[in-house]
């Protein structure tokens, strides 16, 4: 379907799915990562370049054989995709501008109450006890506290829920650069996918409800299980907020719907994100999909973001892995033997609660989605009593 080649900064399970939707449409991708990475295991050409994606040297490997250079993680090395996007005709999608900003949360923050997007209140702060108590004095307990750089999975927060905190919470985050954020008493957490063109136009996904387990994506419920018009609002800011962001791609946008009904924007990534994996067998075009036409220039139909049918209804399952080898295959077999479910494992090694694969599971009915979790989850017989 086009001719340039596609390289992606990042192996991992995010990395992978693209290589699978560009395969599909004879996109070319070329890998920047550890050798075997999960990207590179269903990719075989001899091209891909070992290393990180940190490394200078490694990135401009990659740059020499690529037309486009898109990530599927935003902690890269930035000043080189800078230097290249001035110093050569590559294309950088999102732009390292883009990367850059979200690199840092707290200048994420900035920039998004600088266009009018409601965030939950932060500031910068020093690493002392005698400024986590001004930040107490003024956002009174519990705040979170966290590092403005290198975070994902909720390593990089504390929640700091009194004084007697300061001390563990500043040893969790020694060394890091941190921000403090007045606490969101949320009722859900909810996430919305968009794509935005090259030509800059943003398209959104359903709104999906996330749940969270020690900080990590469990499930998803698509369309959230919401009224419609907080499922519109939270459209409407995820797409102001990616309109603000240069260059082309996917963006997962997380907030917080609060018991009022408003909603806060908690962080937007630039890439493909957990919440939005129940697009590949929800969605007329996945988002792994969307990331690679949208990075091309290649067409986004009307309704490509739309569920398949208006009476879909998805629930996406993380499968995390566990203490022994192997012991995530349980679950992914019950899957296997559920109507409406699909298994997409990422060819990881098993290390306890590491992201080894999810199940998406589709049905006429989220009634009938949720029973067939429970069937996948072992507890079938127990919910049907
Ligand atoms: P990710 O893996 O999504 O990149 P992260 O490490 O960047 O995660 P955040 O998204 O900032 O972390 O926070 C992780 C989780 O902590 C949120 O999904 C939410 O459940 C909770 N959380 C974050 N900020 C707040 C807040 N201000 N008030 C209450 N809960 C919060
Ligand atoms: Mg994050
Ligand atoms: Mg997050």
């Amino acid at each position: 379907m086009d001719s340039r080649t596609v390289g992606i900064l990042g192996g991992g399970q995010l990395g992978r799915m693209m290589v699978e939707a560009a395969h599909r449409l004879n996109v070319k991708t070329v890998v920047l990562d550890a050798e075997g990475s999960p990207a590179k295991q269903i990719n075989a050409i001899s091209e891909h370049v070992n290393g990180s994606f940190t490394d200078s040297d490694a990135i401009a490997r990659l740059a020499a054989k690529c037309d486009v250079l898109t990530i599927e993680i935003e902690h890269v090395n930035v000043d080189v995709l800078e230097n290249l996007q001035k110093h050569s005709n590559i294309s950088i999608q999102p732009a390292p501008s883009t990367i850059r900003l979200i690199q840092d949360k707290y200048v994420q923050k900035e920039h998004l109450i600088e266009h009018g997007i409601a965030t939950a209140e932060s500031m910068a702060v020093e690493s002392t006890t005698d400024a986590l108590e001004a930040i107490g004095i003024q956002y009174g307990y519990p705040f979170m506290l966290k590092s403005r750089t290198l975070a994902y999975d909720g390593r990089g927060n504390f929640v700091v829920k009194s004084k007697a905190d300061f001390e563990q919470a500043l040893t969790v985050l020694h060394n890091r650069p941190l921000y403090a954020e007045k606490w969101a008493p949320f009722v859900k957490e909810l996430a919305v996918m968009c794509v935005r063109s090259l030509d800059g136009e943003v398209f959104t996904y359903p709104t999906t409800e996330t749940i969270h387990q020690n900080n990590i994506c469990h499930l998803t419920f698509t369309p959230a299980r919401v009224g419609d018009s907080v499922q519109y609002k939270a459209q409407l800011l995820a797409q102001n907020a990616v309109k603000t962001l240069a260059g082309a791609g996917i963006f997962g946008v997380e907030m917080f719907l609060l018991p009022d009904g408003e909603l806060l924007l908690n962080e937007i990534a630039p890439r493909p994100h957990n919440s939005g994996h129940y697009t590949q067998d929800a969605c007329a075009t996945s988002q792994f999909e969307a990331h690679i036409r949208a990075v091309l220039g290649l067409p986004l139909p009307k309704n490509f973001s739309q569920l398949s049918t208006p009476s879909t209804n998805a629930i996406m399952l993380n499968i995390l892995g566990g203490a022994e080898a192997d012991s995530e295959l349980e679950i992914c077999k019950r899957g296997l033997t559920t109507p409406g479910a699909t298994v997409h494992l990422y060819g990881k090694t098993t290390r306890t609660d590491r992201k080894m694969g999810h199940i998406n599971i589709v049905a006429g009915s989220m009634k009938e989605a949720e029973s067939r979790l429970a069937r996948v989850l072992g507890e079938a017989d127990k919910t049907s009593t």
